[in-house]
């Protein structure tokens, strides 16, 4: 089956290198949709997500938050898979995206690399097997100057899971953007912090400290097509498969 793929924000970074590896895979490149008046030179431009839904078999989308809940409403309407890689959704946002789950088949991912994935894996058993009041866990990430929202959805993505090994709910142990006279550090608490600059793909470092050994775990992106490489393997692994709310770890056989 020639599975049809679409792109929404396919004038963006990640949107131009996602056509692309359609292409290499073989797949067939059915459109794509990005902001009124932005010019895409690579695929039929269409006018929006409903019209976008009509030609496409998956929608790849790599945008901005601001859209998902119009993307999750309309998606599910038209019956239309859905790869999700946008970060900096909000509670609203996500429960959108929960809601869409239960008519069409969604893979959401912070990020799409393999080797991220994998991190994410061994953040959760790293975090189970070392004592919280022991092992002090920081996230640190930089990316390019141009990243909207903070910490990513990667670093959050590691948060979770190392929320997840510990048997707590990140919310409630959370420390971002610490500043001033914060006091001293909460037992239990995971840090982060955010750096930005430059033309950094994405660096994310989880630590454990304790106070006689320190784990460090690192990944480094140095080019962004990973991610495209990633999200069209999900496309093509989404395709066809019932409703449900799929993470990168099912596309790479993980859970
Ligand atoms: P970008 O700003 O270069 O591209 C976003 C594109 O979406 C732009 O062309 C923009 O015009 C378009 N867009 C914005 N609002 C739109 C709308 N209402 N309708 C249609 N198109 C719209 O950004 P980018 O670096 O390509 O990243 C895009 C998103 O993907 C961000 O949220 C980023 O954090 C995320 N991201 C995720 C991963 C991952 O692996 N999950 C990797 C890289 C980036």
């Amino acid at each position: 089956m020639n599975i049809r793929i679409g792109i929404a924000g396919i004038a963006g970074r990640m949107g131009r290198l996602l056509a692309d590896e359609v292409v290499a895979a073989g797949a067939q490149l059915a459109g794509g949709i990005d902001r009124p008046g932005v010019a895409a030179s690579v695929a039929t431009l269409l006018p929006d997500i409903t019209a976008l839904a009509q030609v496409a078999d998956v929608v790849v989308d790599f945008t901005h938050a601001s859209t998902t809940q119009r993307h999750a409403e309309a998606l599910a309407a038209a019956g239309v898979a859905w790869v999700l890689g946008t970060t900096g959704l909000s509670a609203q946002d996500e429960a959108s995206v929960q809601q869409a789950a239960q008519r069409i088949a969604v893979v959401q991912a912070p990020n799409f690399s393999p080797g991220v994935n994998l991190v994410l894996a061994l953040a959760g058993r790293m975090a189970a097997a070392l004592p919280a009041d022991a092992y002090d866990a920081e996230i640190i990430e930089m990316h390019h100057r141009q990243k909207v929202d903070a910490p990513s959805g990667t670093a959050l993505g590691l948060g979770h899971a190392v929320a997840r090994g510990r048997g707590v709910a990140l919310e409630t142990v959370r420390d971002s953007g610490r500043d001033g006279h914060t006091g001293a550090r909460r037992a239990g608490a995971i840090g982060f912090a955010a750096l930005r600059g430059g033309q950094v793909v994405g660096e994310h470092t989880l630590l454990f400290a304790a106070a006689d050994e320190q784990i460090a775990l690192t990944h480094r992106a140095f080019d962004r097509r990973v991610f495209a490489s990633g999200a069209i393997r999900a496309a093509l692994w989404v395709a066809g498969r019932p409703s449900g709310h799929y993470s990168m770890m099912d596309v790479l056989g993980m859970t």
